[in-house]
Parts: C-alpha cells; structure tokens; sequence
C-alpha cells in the first residue's frame, strides 16, 4: 500500500452540535459507552456505498473514509464518537487478490470534498475471501499513515460477510458493539 498523505485541518464537532445534527445518539449514553473508545456512527448508506465498490470483486480494492470528530468540549483529547460521512472509493489503483495500492489522487478527490468539521477519518479496503483482519502490511500502513488516535481503518471481506475495525496507530481492534448502525 503506497499512500501520499495531504493534512487535513482537524476540526471537531462538540456535543451540543452533534445533538442538534444527530437526534438518533441518546446523548448520555454516547457519553458513557465512549470511556475507553470512542463510538463509531456509521450511516447506512455509507455502508452501503462501500459495499457497492468492494462486493463481486476478486480484487481487493478501498479508498478513504470521511467523517467527523465528536467530542465532548472541543478538544480532539476527549472524543466520544466518530461519524461517517463518506467515503471516497480510490478509483485509478493496482490491485491483485492479496494486495492493493492507491494513488495520490484519492487523497486529492476526498480533500476536495471535505465540508464543515469534516475529514480524512481513515480508510477502508476489502480482502476477498481471505477473511477480514488486518495484515502484518495493513498494520504498517495505519501506523505509517493514519497514526492518530482517532484515525480508522475498516477491513470487509465482501463474500464471508465479515467486517473489522481498527483505530489508532496500533490497529487496536473495536469491539462490535461499538459500531452502531443507522439510517440518516
Ligand atoms: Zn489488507
């Protein structure tokens, strides 16, 4: 996986304005689930735009993840939730069955697209009929390009039906129950 990085300006979204934009979030809850690890909110659709790009595919293929920080005060320190909001399918890639390099340009389209508090988030790629968990490479490249602590990585193998989530520069591993689901 080659990345060329652009920063992106890191700005959150408080509390407050997450509850007048997200009714569906019973607040007091977000606020106690996200001791240890922030939620992660992932709107139906954009599920299911990436299962459109990845699905079929003996290839493995993946792009950005868009979204926006929620936090408690308006620090990036005290994050409760991490909302999807897009995602950005790397269009001009060379992949095989095992593995999978994006160009610079999908940096470039999803920069382009970032709107108020938004930003590159993480990214997300498919490992068809291998199962879905993040290789020894994976690992190096969320380490070497998504290091923050609030930055994602998503993994989907479209034909077992399986999918992992990851956050930070370790890959740690998120529990399911901390992927919640929703319509808009
Ligand atoms: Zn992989």
């Amino acid at each position: 996986m080659k990345w060329t990085p652009i920063k992106s300006e890191i700005a959150t979204i408080t509390l407050k304005k997450a509850a007048h934009d997200w009714s569906f979030v019973e607040l007091s809850s977000l606020v106690r689930d996200a001791q240890n690890c922030p939620l992660i909110l992932y709107p139906n659709p954009i599920r299911k735009k990436i299962m459109n790009h990845v699905r079929d595919q003996n290839v493995e293929l993946g792009g950005l993840l868009v979204g926006s920080i929620v936090s408690i005060t308006d620090s990036v320190e005290e994050i409760i939730a991490i909302v999807l909001r897009d995602a950005i399918p790397s269009i001009d890639f060379v992949s095989s069955a095992v593995s999978l390099t994006m160009s610079p340009r999908v940096w470039q389209s999803a920069n382009s697209r970032l709107r108020d508090e938004m930003l590159v988030i993480g990214w997300y790629h498919s490992h068809p009929n291998l199962g879905a968990f993040f290789s020894c490479i994976d690992k190096k490249t969320q380490k070497d390009f998504f290091y923050n602590h609030y930055n994602l990585g998503l993994v989907i193998d479209p034909m077992r039906n399986e999918e992992k989530w990851y956050i930070g520069a370790e890959a740690d591993e998120i529990e399911e129950n901390r992927i919640r689901a929703f319509s808009l």
